[in-house]
This record gives structure tokens, C-alpha cells and sequence, in this order.
């Protein structure tokens, strides 16, 4: 397996091979394609084993340039990973000049509306204080088009599930969301079921 055979855009293979990776490790190999390709996906794996980095390589895959509105949204559980997966987008993402924001709590409000205003592609954030930026219509949703849930069974068990769906509620109909766990437990474990639980959305 290679990045070369995954339709990567060149400046982005350029960015990951500068990063250091020379090929996808056995959660990118399984779950680039379907993500690229616009699929809803699952995909559980340990931290370490490449999930941030397979975060940021399909973000940057997806997003386009030339608008500098914000078109994909990643919510972490906590601020350390939220500020990582802005980092790795920011690295990998260099010759392509893609735009991220880390938007966390205990971080300036004023950075957020200032980085916001000026026009980011990506967003990278704990869910509260994504939540906030979106009331304010700082961060503005209409041309987001993937969600990302990181540890999404982790959000889950710290109770971020109201906020996740206020969240939700704000996004565009058409909209492709990708769940990332560490652990599947058959009995209760809620992201297949909270999936079908996600609120219908009103197309007109
Ligand atoms: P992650 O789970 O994405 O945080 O990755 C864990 C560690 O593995 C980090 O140090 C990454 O930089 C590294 N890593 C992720 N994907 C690859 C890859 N395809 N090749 C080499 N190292 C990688």
C-alpha cells in the first residue's frame, strides 16, 4: 500500500512525505478511501496507531482553497487533541496553504472571532466552545460538508452528547459524518445506535 495509489492531491502528498510518513499505516490503508470517497464511517482504533494524522490526510483531501469558509469540523474530547489534529492539518497541509483553527475552551474568545472572521477552511474543537463560536456566528456553517467525531466513544462517556447534537443541528443537511472510537463494546456502546439517533434533518 502507498499514498501515491489514493488520489491524494500532489501539494498534500508533497506535505505528508516532508511530514515523514512514507506509507499509510493499517488504519489509514483501510479507512482513507471510503473517507475520500464521501462515506459515513466508523472506524475504531487505539490511539497512536495514525488516526490523527488519517484525520488531518482526508480533511486536507477534501478541502478546497480557493473559499476560505470553514468546511470541515473535527470535535475532540479535549483541548490536547483538538490543539494536535490543528497542528498535524497545519503540517501536512503547508503546500497547500490550508487554513486550520484550534477552537478550545481556555483560549482567548477574541483569537477565535479574529481567526475566524479572517477566513479558516478547517476547525478543530471541543465541543463546547465550537458550540459557542457557532451561536455567535463567528463560525459560520453553511459550507461544511464533513464532520469528524474523535473518540467519539470518549465524547460520549464525558457527556458531550447534548452538545454534540447542537452542534449537529447547525449543519447543513448534506453532510458526511465519519466516527472515530477507541473501543466497540456490542452491549452499550452507543455510536452505531446514537448514529440513528442523530436529529432528521428539514430539506426543503
Ligand atoms: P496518530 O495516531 O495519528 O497521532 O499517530 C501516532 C504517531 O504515528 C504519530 O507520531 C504520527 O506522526 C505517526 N504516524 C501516523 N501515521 C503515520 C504513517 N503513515 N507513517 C509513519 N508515522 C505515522
Amino acid at each position: 500500500a502507498s499514498f501515491d495509489r489514493m488520489g491524494i492531491k500532489d501539494d498534500l502528498l508533497r506535505g505528508i512525505y516532508a511530514y515523514g510518513f512514507e506509507k499509510p499505516s493499517a488504519i489509514q490503508q483501510r479507512a482513507v478511501m471510503p473517507i475520500i470517497q464521501g462515506r459515513d464511517v466508523i472506524a475504531q482504533a487505539q490511539s497512536g496507531t495514525g488516526k490523527t494524522s488519517m484525520i488531518a490526510l482526508t480533511v486536507c483531501q477534501m478541502v478546497d482553497t480557493a473559499t476560505r469558509e470553514v468546511q470541515a469540523l473535527i470535535l475532540s474530547p479535549t483541548r490536547e487533541l483538538a490543539a494536535q489534529t490543528e497542528k498535524v492539518i497545519m503540517a501536512i497541509g503547508l503546500h497547500m496553504n490550508i487554513q486550520a483553527h484550534a477552537c478550545i475552551g481556555g483560549k482567548s474568545v477574541g483569537e477565535d472571532i479574529r481567526k475566524l472572521e479572517y477566513g479558516v477552511h478547517v476547525v478543530s474543537g471541543t465541543p463546547g466552545r465550537v458550540c459557542d463560536m457557532i451561536k455567535r456566528r463567528t463560525l459560520r456553517t453553511r459550507q461544511i460538508k464533513l464532520l469528524v467525531l474523535d473518540e467519539s466513544d470518549e465524547m460520549l462517556s464525558r457527556g458531550f452528547k447534548d452538545q454534540i447534537y447542537d452542534v449537529y443541528r447547525y449543519l447543513p443537511p448534506e453532510l458526511q459524518v465519519d466516527w472515530l472510537t477507541e473501543k466497540m463494546r456490542s452491549n452499550n456502546f452507543t455510536v452505531s445506535s446514537m448514529h440513528g439517533d442523530m436529529p432528521q434533518k428539514e430539506r426543503d
